[in-house]
């Protein structure tokens, strides 16, 4: 349905998949809207850019997607621009008719275990973001120095990080991981990467496509205790959930009995029913990872009395996300989403996507999302906005009087097309810039250009 033309104004916080599928469903819902999509990064895209694996390029294709959202009639990128920082959300409440927070959940939770906070003990979210650029995380300085690396949790999350770490350079070669991360990784002498679930296998979230990948890696192979398999799911499941579990089993049944893994340069192993108790250290950095066995008391993981401790350097805790807080947009703390009732904060504020449900779903699942939330935006809209809010003129006014460097589309294609040229030079679909210094620099007029535009 398209609504009238109108002069409402709307700005998305956030240009991850869900706020540009909210700014996309709200300009083909109303013909002359103004959206503007701001994101404290120079680059859309959000966690497709940040969070999806580097060695998954076909991922990233969704960005055309956005990329048409982005050109449509009516809406704008403002990149650079932070809220909280350069803005304020009582600001923008006061300058657009609604206002759509996207933005995410980008806070690792924490484990909340003695010596959490050693020297090798990262959160997915940053070392995810390290290896893909994120600006946040370039500088962060993993410690891997082998030969034992544990991976705390069963997601997806998980799996991905275990692959990467396990991939050859040859294997990556066709994906943009990024060079400081590749120099890191491809030179730790990583042997054994665990992959640790307090609960069973029957229990585990990660799903069998990414399960199965993990079987054809070129010096890497996955190890499973054959005793810890059930034989079968357990009856009750829905059907699709069900249909997930016996696929997953199939497959780490599959990985149970080969006999090659021992041999191999790297084996990864999964640990189920093993709950992180401690992280053990010496001199303030990690020498192990203490863990006490479970069992299963319905889908409660309940310990067994027996512990043991693996041997690893390095800990990574894939057990999901947080979002910041924002002056304005109150927590919910015990979710660590913002509060909200089916996506409405405040009178004309709204929030979607992993701020709003929590970090639970793939990319696809942000537009069914964004579509529900979109329809809430314009029954308000069309009950209360009268046109009579300043809309983008009030943006670019705070911010020019602030001297904030906003970043537009055609900045962006700019940095995109460098970091193309960078990532040609190497083979890859690109080279990301992981500096915001690094790429406001790069769109600095060229002294040449502007002499040349002044007739000098
Ligand atoms: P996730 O799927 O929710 O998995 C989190 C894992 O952490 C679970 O195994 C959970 O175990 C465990 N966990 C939570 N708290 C823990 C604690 N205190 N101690 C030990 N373990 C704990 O989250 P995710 O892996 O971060 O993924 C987020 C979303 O992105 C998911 O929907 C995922 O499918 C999606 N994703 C998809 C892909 C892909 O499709 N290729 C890639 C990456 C991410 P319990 O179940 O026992 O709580």
């Amino acid at each position: 349905m398209t609504v009238p033309a109108t002069t409402v104004s709307v700005c998305v916080v956030g240009s991850g998949p869900a706020g540009l599928y909210m700014a996309d469903a709200l300009a083909r819902r109303h013909a002359g809207a103004a959206i503007d999509v701001l994101d404290r990064l120079p680059t859309p895209y959000g966690l497709v850019r940040a969070g999806v694996a580097p060695d998954h390029p076909g991922t990233k294709a969704v960005t055309r997607q956005f990329d048409r959202a982005l050109t449509r009639p009516g809406v704008r990128f403002r990149g650079n621009v932070t809220v909280d920082r350069d803005i304020t959300l009582a600001e923008l409440r006061a300058a657009y008719d609604a206002v759509v927070l996207a933005v995410g959940a980008p806070e690792d939770r924490r484990l909340g275990i003695p010596g959490e906070d050693l020297t090798g003990v990262h959160g997915s979210g940053a070392f995810v973001g390290w290896y893909n650029g994120h600006p946040d995380h370039a500088a962060l300085t993993p410690r891997l120095p082998g030969p034992g690396v544990a991976i705390i949790g069963t997601g997806n999350v998980a799996l991905d990080v275990a692959r990467v770490l396990a991939k050859t350079p040859e294997d990556m070669a066709h994906g943009d991981l990024c060079a400081h991360a590749a120099r890191v990784i491809h030179a730790a002498p990583l042997a054994d990467i665990w992959v640790v679930g307090r609960r069973g296998p029957l229990e585990a979230a990660f799903t069998p496509a990414e399960l199965s990948a993990l079987g054809h890696l070129e010096r890497a192979r996955p190890v499973v205790e054959t005793a810890t398999l059930p034989e079968s799911p357990p009856t009750g499941l829905d059907p699709a959930a069900a249909k997930i579990v016996e696929k997953n089993l199939e497959i780490l049944r599959a990985f149970a009995p080969r006999p090659d893994a021992e041999a191999s340069p790297v084996r990864i192993r999964f640990l189920f029913n093993a709950a992180p108790q401690s992280i053990e250290g010496e001199t303030g950095v990690v020498t192990g990872l203490r863990l006490a066995r479970t069992r299963m008391d319905g889908a409660r993981a309940v310990p067994t009395g027996e512990t043991l401790t693996l041997p690893v350097g390095t800990v990574i805790s894939a057990i999901g996300y947080r979002c910041r807080p924002l002056e304005g947009a109150p927590l919910n703390q015990d979710r660590g989403i913002i509060a909200n009732t089916d996506g409405v904060v405040a009178e004309g504020l709204f929030v979607v996507g992993w701020a709003r449900r929590g970090p639970t779903g793939v990319i696809p699942a942000n537009r069914a999302d964004a579509m529900a939330i979109a329809e809430r935006v314009s029954a308000w809209l069309a009950n209360h906005a009268g046109g009579a809010k300043p809309g983008p003129a009030a943006l670019d006014a705070l911010l020019a009087a602030r001297g904030v460097r906003v970043v537009s589309l055609t900045d962006w294609e700019r940095i995109n097309r460098t970091e193309i040229a960078r990532g040609a030079a190497t083979g890859q679909p690109r080279q990301k810039i992981p500096s915001v210094g690094e790429m406001l620099t790069l769109l600095e007029p060229d002294p040449a250009d502007v002499g040349t535009a002044a007739g000098l």
